[in-house]
């Protein structure tokens, strides 16, 4: 529908991008970019009369997101005919705009579009090799000063090849190296850097990635403090296991899990240090100090669940050390200790514990005629230490306990 409407408007669309890639390679993906040769703020606006919803456009970059009732949503870009004048007085030529469109994006991958008009619908628009690169396992950039263009396509050159178990070609290999020689990630302003490092953090198995940009020298161009060392590299490793084990418990929460990849970063590191990197980052006051708030309730509840004893510890101590801890914390804490004990600890916390709930509220002590006050959060946590200690496993026993 939306190359008949692009049609009826004298427009030429095209769906381009990721979605093409991953549908050559078979791999789900619902991000779906459009490109209009044509006004893309009127097509979007069109589209969602069309399909029904609504849109939200940046008239500045002439670009537009159509946000579907059914809770899809899709991004519509301009291509715009563009006069590409070469140096040395040659003549100016006109390039097809959605080629101009696809040779400035990052990798040969993902500089595939196809037509989405009546009569080529579902042809592909391939100008730079890309099949070929697909079929090969490639990443490649478009053009030698790519890396320099935009420095944050050397994270995202490592996310793609280590996603797809891809390559980074030897000459792009050679432009990332020399950009990282020639400090062009300094000029990377730090959301930018955070945006994709948070990006490559929250990928499947991020710790091949991480070890790919601290091979390049990556990591400690963005801040020479983030470099690996053995006791990174341990932990990192450790905290994908954790990671891994603890998506498929299927519970909920879900954790951030690029906050535990970053303690595995700053494993070691004084506070100020990690100042430094969480500056260099951009992260933003609130965000630094809830990073460091964390790392050091992780420091203070580390030691005591070293202590506990798995086999005689009494539940409710266990479940009182760790209730507070957000959820990055502690499965931070479980890939910093990898002492069978300590882990079969919080794993036991994790799966039985933290879930239990006591039957009993305020509402109940209330009917019992007890005044409100601070009793109650006492009340209410000896009941809760009773039930997680096996003495008070049902609402009756609860009862009497309160009373
Ligand atoms: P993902 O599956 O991670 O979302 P994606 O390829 O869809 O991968 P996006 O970040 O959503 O990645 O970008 C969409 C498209 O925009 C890319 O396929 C690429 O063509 C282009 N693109 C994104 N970032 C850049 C960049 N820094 N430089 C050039 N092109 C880019």
């Amino acid at each position: 529908r939306a190359g008949s409407l692009a049609k009826s408007m004298g427009y030429e669309a095209y769906v381009v991008g990721g979605f093409v890639r991953d549908l050559i390679l078979g791999r789900p993906n619902l991000d779906l970019d459009l490109v209009v040769e044509g006004d893309g703020i009127l097509f979007a606006e069109a589209m969602a009369r069309e399909l029904g919803g609504r849109v939200k456009s940046h008239h500045k970059f002439q670009t537009a997101a159509v946000l579907l009732h059914d809770g899809n949503r899709v991004d519509v870009a301009t291509a715009r005919l563009e006069y590409y004048e070469y140096p040395a007085a040659l003549p100016t030529v006109e390039l097809s705009s959605i080629k101009m469109d696809l040779y400035r994006r990052d990798f040969t991958i993902n500089a595939l579009a196809i037509h989405l008009s009546p009569e080529r619908f579902g042809r592909l628009v391939d100008f730079f090799d890309a099949q070929r690169d697909l079929k090969d396992r490639m990443i490649r950039v478009l053009h030698s000063l790519s890396f320099v263009e935009d420095p944050t396509r050397i994270l995202r050159a490592i996310r793609f090849e280590q996603r797809f178990h891809f390559k980074i070609g030897a000459q792009t290999e050679r432009l990332i190296r020399n950009a990282i020689a020639n400090q062009f990630v300094h000029k990377l302003s730090g959301p930018r850097v955070f945006h994709e490092m948070r990006h490559i953090m929250e990928d499947d198995r991020p710790l091949a990635s991480i070890r790919r940009m601290d091979e390049l020298k990556l990591l400690a161009a963005i801040h020479p403090d983030l470099a690996l060392d053995p006791r990174k590299d341990e932990v990192l490793a450790e905290a994908e296991r954790v990671i891994t084990w603890y998506a498929l418990l299927y519970v909920e929460p879900k954790p951030e899990v690029w906050r535990i990849y970053f303690l595995g970063l700053c494993a070691g590191m004084e506070d100020d240090q990690v100042q430094g990197v969480a500056r260099r980052l951009g992260f933003s006051k609130h965000l630094e100090e809830s990073f460091l708030a964390l790392r050091h309730s992780i420091r203070n509840t580390a030691q005591q669940i070293f202590e506990w004893d798995y086999r005689r510890g009494l539940h409710s101590e266990l479940y009182f050390l760790l209730k507070d801890l957000p959820l990055e914390g502690v499965l931070y804490l479980m890939a910093r200790n990898p002492k069978e004990t300590v882990q079969r600890s919080i794993s036991l916390f994790l799966t039985t514990l933290r879930t239990l709930r006591v039957e009993l509220a305020g509402a109940d002590l209330k009917a019992m005629g007890l005044p409100p006050g601070p009793r109650y959060a006492q009340i209410l946590r000896a009941v809760t230490a009773a039930m997680l200690d096996g003495k008070a496993t049902c609402r009756a026993e609860q009862m009497a306990l309160a009373k």
